[in-house]
């Protein structure tokens, strides 16, 4: 059974009007009549004093549950405050790499489901997000790493999840570019998951947001929460700078500035807010069509539409709100790029970024209710958070209507740090450099 249609109460049609759906007939239309009928995508709407359901953020997890929230549950009556444009925060700054391929049973579900729900999701949102299923090709090189993967897989496999085990000679088949018997860790095999591959990040914003805006939702950008009213252990409503909102449920989808929000209901979160950055060199042409991990560094790999690679590696390993990172971090990242693909040390690097990170201390999301009640947490998202944006905004959406946890996030829960039943994923311990 699909995990999502026993969960389906009144289903609003969130379907755009005709006058703004995008199709090839409109482009032909418009390219012909010099392109004077395009609307916006969505409305810039100013804040209203009052809403059911403020959500904070305006980032993929935030659109994503406003989203459904509409579509999905009908609670139209629902604002997403976004403190700049949106599509700026984590959502338009990651790798954009979607995948299922993990170890837990319950996150190859949750991290399934979302792939499934991105399989469909242009035809849903009638939006373009360049969904590309090109497969993502894990490399080992140990016979310990082997094991583990081949545990994985076959675990993946018995959910009825794809996956498979790759031989030397198709790694370098699937990537000519890769020195196999590079002189730091020779390359024994792959782990594929065909079915994982990219979506272009900031379209993935776009479309949620526009999609949320003709279901009813008020999208509001530049809209800073500065405060969060209690009364008593209940939220009644935000302080802006746009002025007092009040709410009956408020949800924090704000990745990086997790705690900071929190803390100004009066919670403390396990979280930690750190630098990942990400790099994308100039144009070449086509030579790498799967998204490649390194399994002796922290480095992953795609080529985008454009030609450029598009890489990153492991958070920088200090506490921050800065949006950069440092250059040792990204020596460090660049040199497993030419360990494994010796070819792309002449490449030049033409941009670099970086992206404030909700690192968890299991390494594991949190959507969930909190101590403080009408507050809701999505958060935690840590490298992760952007494959999990379809899911995540509809198990969100699931808390926030139904007062009660989706199924397939019910391990998501904020308790299990002070219960000790922590999901660590990677088995790696409670240390944010480690995940
Ligand atoms: C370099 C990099 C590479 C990554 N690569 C991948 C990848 O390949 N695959 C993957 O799955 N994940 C990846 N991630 C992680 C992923 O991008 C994030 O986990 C995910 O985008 C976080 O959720 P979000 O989209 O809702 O966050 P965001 O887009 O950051 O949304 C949060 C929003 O909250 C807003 N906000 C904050 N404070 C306030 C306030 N006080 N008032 C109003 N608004 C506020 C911010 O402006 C922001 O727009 C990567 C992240 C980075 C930085």
């Amino acid at each position: 059974m699909h995990p999502e249609s026993e969960s389906q109460p009144q289903t609003t049609d969130a379907a755009p009007s005709s006058s703004g759906r995008f199709s090839g007939w409109r482009l032909l239309v418009e390219g012909l009549t010099g392109q004077r009928g395009w609307s916006r995508a969505w409305a810039k709407a100013a804040p209203r004093p009052r809403y059911r359901v403020v959500i904070v953020g305006g980032g993929g997890h935030g659109l994503a549950s406003a989203y459904y929230l509409a579509s999905r549950y009908g609670i139209t009556d629902v604002a997403v405050l976004e403190q700049g444009p949106i599509g700026l925060g984590n959502v338009g700054r990651n790798t954009t790499i979607i995948r299922s391929n993990y170890f837990r049973a319950d996150n190859i579900r949750f991290y399934d489901y979302s792939l499934k729900l991105w399989e469909g999701l242009e035809q849903e949102l009638n939006f373009n997000a360049m969904v590309s299923q090109r497969g993502t090709l894990n490399l080992f090189h140990t016979e310990a790493q082997r094991d583990l993967f081949t545990r994985r897989a076959n675990l993946m496999r018995l959910l009825g999840v794809d996956a498979q085990s790759v031989s030397r000679e198709s790694v370098k088949a699937l990537v000519p570019l890769v020195d196999l018997d590079n002189g730091r860790y020779p390359v024994l095999g792959g782990f594929l998951q065909r079915r994982g591959g990219t979506v272009r990040h900031d379209a993935v914003a776009w479309g949620y947001a526009r999609a949320a805006a003709r279901a009813g939702v008020d999208i509001v950008e530049h809209c800073e929460v500065t405060g969060i009213r209690r009364e008593g252990s209940r939220v009644i409503g935000v302080e802006t700078t746009r002025g007092p909102i009040a709410a009956d449920t408020i949800c924090l989808a704000v990745a990086g500035h997790s705690s900071r929000l929190a803390a100004m209901a009066g919670l403390r979160l396990p979280i930690e807010s750190h630098v990942l950055q990400a790099f994308v060199t100039e144009s070449i042409k086509p030579v790498l069509d799967v998204v490649m991990t390194y399994g002796a560094g922290h480095f992953y790999v795609s080529q985008s539409n454009k030609g450029g690679l598009v890489y990153g590696g492991g958070i920088d390993g200090y506490n921050t709100y800065g949006q950069r990172g440092t250059l040792p971090m990204a020596e460090e990242v660049a040199a497993a790029a030419v360990t494994l693909m010796p070819g792309l040390a002449r490449l030049k690097v033409l941009r670099q970024w970086g992206g404030v990170m909700d690192m968890s201390m299991d390494g594991s999301p949190i959507i969930s209710k909190t101590a403080v009640q009408g507050l809701i947490l999505n958060g935690g998202w840590c490298y992760g958070g952007f494959k999990a944006i379809p899911a995540g905004g509809m198990t969100t959406a699931h808390l926030i209507a139904r007062g009660e946890p989706h199924p397939l996030a019910a391990h998501f829960n904020l308790e299990r740090f002070a219960a000790g039943r922590t999901i660590d994923e990677r088995g790696a311990g409670p240390f944010p450099f480690a995940h």
